[in-house]
């Protein structure tokens, strides 16, 4: 599938351009086009490049804002997570969670029960039930056996995120919505009659400037840059280790605070691989760099894994990759702490007109998209209304089957052609890292990046994009250059070496 081209772009007078092609944006799309509104998407990276590809992949109501008292974004998220169950139970698939209760450390079980009450009172089912220490420990020998008294399961989700961004934008597609990455906006001029959005092209260097009626700024933690308001995003940095399967067998995603904070850590089955996060921290100034897990950020992570599992001695070199993401937090100016932000979103008009929307979860990217539809009025609140009960997925979509599913480990072979064959014709790979990172996500779950798979992908993708030698080699070292130098373990040989050669 090709990138449209800029001239053809600037042809057409937009009903609405959304930017960022993140879960919002792509959210966004879906919903304006399904009203038959010209709609266009704008990206300036790859699609999911931002938060959308590097969250902790739970479809959750979060428990924690239970806790926090924020009992309607715990209740709108629960339903979204059983609407997401059902319509897509290929790529949002239900996972236990395992919570341990240790004598003498918060939450005890009694207040941990009440609180999974009112999780499942919300959800409209029941999924707790308690785990005496001796099943505990049938299931998992290698656990701490200090002060546990059992544990806690209870139901909850889990997804692959950036396909979910590319599922979201293919059902956008088959009802005429348009998308283009790596088109970064560069300006918005608000007009009497409309917009002027002026984008680059970062592949060929060219330039237009596009017309539209209404622009949604949906840039996540990049949304004061454009926005053209008071600046409202703290930029928060969460990060997550990837692990080897073989060194920490889990069928649950276990759960429990942090020994040195409090903070909840989650350890969990992922694409063939256990993913251990996350960190919250203020990330700084956004510059144009993607952001990495630091070595403190490794060693914070590693602290609670080997609490957990004490014999296990888990190292940075056992580990396969790290990841960070920045969440958009809408900022209370309050100075909480990061963890003590609220994670709604909001949407806000600037001066100029332009509509902006930062903040939410993945798992409500849906009501997000409703929201902003009605603040720009493409919704009437009666419609609004109607809309929130209405299905969000209604084309059957032939993806491979276990391309999207959370739990399916990186393909090889026949199915491995079949799902890059697929990629390839619908999902508008431009680079090596789209493909690699967040279309297959074997980038994460692989040894430096998956690099045993290069050579069929290589030739894979010299049949089917038409890449040269030249292109391809171009393309492996800028890919290898990208893991090293923002996935790799800081510390490790490949990112030092990525380091010093940054000049
Ligand atoms: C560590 C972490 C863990 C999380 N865990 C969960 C979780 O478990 N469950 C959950 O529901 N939510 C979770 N979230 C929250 C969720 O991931 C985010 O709320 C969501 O992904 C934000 O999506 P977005 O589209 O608003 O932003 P992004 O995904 O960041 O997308 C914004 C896009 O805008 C693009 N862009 C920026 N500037 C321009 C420009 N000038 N022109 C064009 N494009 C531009 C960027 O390249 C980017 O792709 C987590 C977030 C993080 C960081």
């Amino acid at each position: 599938m090709q990138r449209p081209d800029l001239m053809h772009l600037s042809s057409t007078r937009w009903d609405l351009v959304v930017i960022g092609g993140g879960i919002t944006g792509a959210g966004i799309l879906l919903e304006a086009a399904r009203r038959g509104k010209k709609t266009l998407l704008l990206e300036r990276a790859d699609y999911a490049a931002g938060a959308s590809s590097r969250s902790s992949k739970m479809v959750h109501g979060g428990l924690r804002y239970i806790a926090q008292g924020d009992i309607a974004l715990t209740r709108q998220s629960l339903r979204e997570r059983e609407r997401l169950l059902r319509e897509l139970p290929h790529m949002v698939v239900e996972l236990p969670y395992l919570f341990p209760i240790r004598r003498g450390r918060f939450p005890g079980r009694l207040p941990m029960q009440a609180l999974l009450f009112i999780y499942d009172f919300l959800a409209g089912r029941r999924t707790q039930r308690w785990l005496p220490r001796k099943q505990v420990l049938q299931d998992y020998p290698a656990l701490s056996q200090q002060g546990l008294r059992g544990a806690l399961r209870y139901g909850d989700a889990l997804t692959d995120d950036a396909r979910l961004v590319q599922r979201v934008l293919h059902e956008a597609r088959l009802e005429g919505g348009v998308t283009g990455n790596y088109l970064p906006v560069t300006r918005i001029e608000a007009h009497a009659s409309g917009f002027a959005v002026h984008v680059s092209d970062a592949l060929h260097g060219s330039g237009a400037c596009l017309q539209a009626d209404q622009v949604v700024n949906a840039t996540g933690a990049w949304a004061d840059r454009l926005s053209g308001s008071q600046a409202k995003i703290r930029a928060q940095r969460g990060s997550h280790l990837f692990v080897p399967a073989d060194k920490i067998a889990l069928h649950d995603c276990l759960t429990f605070m942090h020994p040195e904070d409090g903070r909840p850590v989650f350890a969990f089955p992922w694409k063939g691989a256990v993913c251990i996060g996350t960190t919250d921290l203020d990330h700084g100034p956004l510059d144009e760099q993607e952001a990495c897990c630091s070595a403190a950020e490794v060693d914070y992570l590693l602290t609670a894994i080997n609490q957990q599992w004490p014999n296990l001695a888990l190292r940075a070199e056992d580990l396969l990759s790290s990841m960070a993401g920045v969440r958009p937090i809408i900022a209370s100016g309050k100075g909480r702490h990061p963890a003590q932000e609220r994670r709604d979103h909001a949407v806000w008009r600037s001066a100029d007109g332009v509509v902006s929307v930062a903040g939410g979860k993945l798992t409500t990217f849906r009501l997000i998209a409703l929201d902003v539809l009605r603040t720009i009025g493409f919704l009437d609140s009666r419609d609004h209304r109607r809309a929130v009960q209405q299905a969000c997925f209604r084309h059957a979509v032939a993806d491979p089957h276990r391309l999207s599913h959370p739990l399916a480990a990186p393909a090889v072979g026949a199915e491995l052609r079949e799902q890059i064959g697929w990629i390839l014709q619908h999902e508008q790979v431009v680079h090596l890292d789209d493909l690699m990172l967040r279309r297959l996500r074997a980038g994460h779950v692989m040894a430096s990046g998956g690099e045993e798979l290069l050579t069929e992908v290589g030739a894979l993708c010299r049949a089917q994009l038409g890449w040269d030698e030249a292109r391809w080699q171009q393309e492996k070292t800028r890919y290898q250059a990208i893991i090293a130098e923002h996935y790799a373990i800081a510390g490790s040989p490949a990112r030092t070496a990525a380091r010093e050669e940054t000049p």
